[in-house]
């Protein structure tokens, strides 16, 4: 394919069905009003811009995601474009091309095939301003594309706007948070390795022919040995175990109490972000998790 960069100039934000891209596509839809909402100070001077909005579509998302899409797109009165992987090439296909090696936060095969190669294909060779939802007070970096023609902008760490503004956004435009936030507080594939254990048990409990589903990409004790698992040591059967389940929830339980306790007043969403970065804080995904 050639390097080349075309004249068309796009601006794309890419939304995974998470609170903060979200958000952001919100904020940018009328940046000026919510800055002044907001009380910010702008770095930038205002742009209209003619954006497009997509989303790319694992087809192993949870229907509480697309159900916020269509939220999404009725507040933006815009479409958000699904991007889809090519056919035949879903998971279970790049599965196999690796081995039956499931991916985990080292071996992050997924969000290449399904997340990155579609929205690279879609944008072509136009010069594209990419926007991300990563907040002020993150310390990391979103997608960023080894290729020339896009280029990352991030209005919310350019704007100071934090977790607490990124809730207001969400609940004085009226779409609020996606509804999978009562279990789980990442966007992304119902089986993502990301998920931490109290997530899963959620997984079991909302959709858990979706937790059998994911239990059959497990291979375990076959003839070399060795275990595939979605979570490290631990097999989803082991998991789904009444006493082991009963131990989760107390353990989950207990934390929330003690973040409650320990700074009141705050959204029951914010509690529970932190209980559960508490529980394991290994990076989110930086192109799925935003
Ligand atoms: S959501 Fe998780 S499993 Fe799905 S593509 Fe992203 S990192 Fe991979």
């Amino acid at each position: 394919m050639s390097n080349q960069v075309s004249k068309k100039v796009r601006h794309i934000l890419s939304v995974s069905g998470g609170k903060d891209s979200s958000a952001l596509a919100i904020y940018m839809s009328n940046r000026q009003y919510w800055r002044e909402r907001l009380g910010k100070i702008a770095n930038t001077p205002i742009q209209n811009v003619d954006m497009e909005y997509v989303f790319c579509d694992t087809k192993e998302e949870l229907k509480e995601t697309y159900e916020y899409l269509y939220k999404l797109e009725a507040y933006l009165r815009k479409k958000i474009e699904r991007l889809s992987i090519a056919d035949g090439e879903g998971f279970q296909y790049w599965l196999q091309v690796h081995g039956n090696y499931l991916p985990s936060p080292r071996m992050r095969w997924c969000t290449i095939q399904l997340k990155i190669k579609p929205f690279e294909r879609y944008v072509g060779s136009d010069l594209v301003y990419s926007y991300i939802g990563i907040r002020a007070d993150e310390d990391r970096d979103g997608y960023i594309s080894k290729k020339e023609n896009i280029i990352p902008l991030y209005p919310f760490k350019e704007d100071g706007i934090d977790r607490d503004d990124v809730i207001r956004i969400l609940e004085e435009s009226s779409v609020g948070m996606p509804d999978y936030y009562k279990w789980r507080t990442r966007s992304g594939c119902y089986f993502c390795f990301f998920q931490r254990k109290s997530e899963w048990i959620g997984l079991l409990e909302n959709h858990p022919e979706l937790y059998e589903k994911a239990k059959s990409f497990e291979k375990l004790g076959d003839e070399t040995g060795s275990k595939f698992t979605w979570t490290e040591g631990e097999s989803l059967e082991d998991l789904a175990h009444p006493s082991r389940i009963a131990e989760i929830k107390a353990n989950h339980e207990k934390a929330m109490s003690r973040e409650k306790r320990a700074k009141p007043n705050r959204p029951l969403v914010e509690v529970l972000a932190e209980v559960l970065d508490a529980e394991n804080d290994d990076t989110a995904c930086n192109i799925c998790h935003i």
